[in-house]
């Protein structure tokens, strides 16, 4: 079968092409993480058992990982026994995750800055997997995986989370997730991974013109789930939609990840694929995971893979269910490069517990996405763009979307017409979005020929060009503290 491997650049970094669909990647990675088994094995019995416990078990469990982290991070971390020693701490200062506040935030800068320093010294050279994520201003960060452990782990608790709608090893998945498979030369986007399970569907040649082919090839694989970024999910769910092609019958649930869900989204994807959509929020760093139950669309934050703090806009942390904060994670799982108090720039909201479920997880209501998806308005206030209607009739004429934002209060929408698309609509979709946006808040629409996917094969709804921070204040830091800088 010919295929394009494409490699992409995004502000002179290439991305190793782990996004292109060779038989490296899927399958490959799947068998790296093979002799690693033990560690899946272990981490998901751990998961198994421990999502029953009270919360005081699962606090008590907590507490421990953290001490053993800790005690670690000072031994082995060179960049973590500087910060201990600069603050006279030592490890047994930090008893509950209360106290972390003792420690500072480490940022993204900081990540990169002190990297060499991040890496435990008790561990040999072979065991470290460096690996990039595009920072939410594009400029990936690095840091490192414990090879094959770190992907093992994930996979347990990712397991544990697709258990709540049912999934099994074995069933057949489509994969939406950025992935760039086949060339228009042959008219084949997709290609069979994991043993023919997992058909993997390519997210740049999406179009009017390709897409019957996509539902025709969905259809005769018969997946019992489908993968996806919820924003390529949505360009399937918006084609069927207009085209009343009727949902897969044999699909259960879709699984959406990586990005931001907006609730236009959700009822978009669960009516046009007629099933329970699905969702989880977690970052590549791996300092936090969090998934919807059985019963409820709130996010579960697994206290057996970090520590998550919400930090407020005033700088304190967040105590009220309700109320939004940035999210600040410790990854527990991760000794080679560990990350303490890393600084997310996402914001979520605080949930109320417990979940009717029976898990004493801490919850979050929801995600409000990366601080760079917000709008400011005249006023200095954030509009998180998950409050919007996007998904009204005024959009039925537009073919792609994205909101810019370069000044305070002043808002461009970019957009890519449908060719029926007319004076009328435009009137319409200003009002919409005017309203949406509210009086503080300056909308001028524009026509672009094309919008494009992120090097991650993401479809951006918002782009943030103004150096926005989430604190009204910046995070409380001593004279030690990082020096915190505006990206
Ligand atoms: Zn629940």
């Amino acid at each position: 079968m010919a295929e394009e491997y494409v490699r992409r650049r995004e502000n002179g970094v290439v991305y190793p092409g782990d996004k292109a669909c060779d038989r490296d990647s899927f399958t490959a990675r799947a068998l790296e993480i093979l002799p690693f088994y033990t560690t899946y094995r272990e981490t998901y019995a751990l998961l198994r058992r421990s999502r029953w416990w009270s919360r005081e078990e699962l606090l008590a469990y907590q507490a421990e990982a953290l001490s053993r982290l800790l005690d670690h991070a000072y031994e082995n971390v060179p960049y973590y026994r500087r910060v201990f020693d600069e603050r006279d701490l030592v490890p047994a200062d930090i008893r509950t995750p209360g106290d972390l506040a003792l420690l500072p935030i480490l940022t993204r800068e900081d990540l990169q800055k002190n990297l060499a320093d991040l890496k435990a010294r008790n561990y040999p050279e072979s065991a470290f997997e460096y690996v990039t994520t595009g920072g939410s201003t594009g400029i990936p960060v690095g840091f490192y995986y414990e090879r094959g452990a770190s992907r093992a782990k994930e996979w347990a608790f990712m397991k544990t989370q697709w258990d709540r709608v049912g999934y099994r090893f074995t069933d057949r998945c489509v994969v939406l997730r950025g992935y760039i498979v086949g060339s228009a030369r042959d008219d084949v986007y997709w290609k069979k991974a994991l043993l023919g399970r997992w058909l993997v569907m390519s997210s740049h040649h999406m179009t009017e013109e390709t897409l019957p082919a996509y539902v025709d090839r969905i259809r005769r694989f018969r997946p019992r789930f489908i993968q996806a970024y919820p924003s390529t999910a949505v360009v399937l769910a918006r084609y069927m939609r207009e085209h009343e092609i009727e949902a897969f019958p044999t699909v259960r649930a879709i699984l959406c990840g990586s990005e931001s869900l907006y609730p236009w989204q959700r009822s978009l994807l669960a009516g046009a694929f007629g099933c329970r959509v699905f969702s989880w929020y977690g970052n590549s760093e791996q300092t936090v995971l969090a998934g919807e139950c059985e019963e409820s669309a709130h996010y579960h934050i697994f206290p057996e893979y970090g520590v998550v703090e919400l930090i407020g806009r005033d700088g304190r942390p967040v105590e009220r269910p309700g109320e939004a904060g940035e999210v600040v994670a410790t990854n527990l799982t991760n000794f080679v490069c560990p990350l303490i108090r890393y600084r997310t720039m996402d914001v979520a909201v605080l949930g109320e517990g417990p979940c009717s479920c029976g898990r004493n997880y801490p919850l979050l209501e929801k995600v409000e996405g990366r601080v760079q998806d917000f709008i400011v308005t005249g006023k200095g206030e954030l509009l998180p763009g998950i409050t919007m209607n996007i998904d009204t009739d005024a959009f039925d004429n537009v073919k792609q979307f994205q909101f810019y934002q370069e000044k305070v209060g002043e808002v461009i929408l970019n957009i890519v017409k449908k060719p029926a698309f007319g004076d009328r609509d435009a009137d319409y979709l200003f009002r919409e979005v005017d309203r949406s946006c509210g009086d503080d808040v300056t909308i001028t629409i524009r026509y672009v020929d094309a919008i494009p996917l992120t090097a991650r094969g993401k479809y951006r709804y918002f782009v943030q060009n103004m150096p926005i921070r989430f604190g009204e204040r910046e995070f409380a830091q001593d004279e030690h503290g990082s020096s915190d800088v505006s990206a």
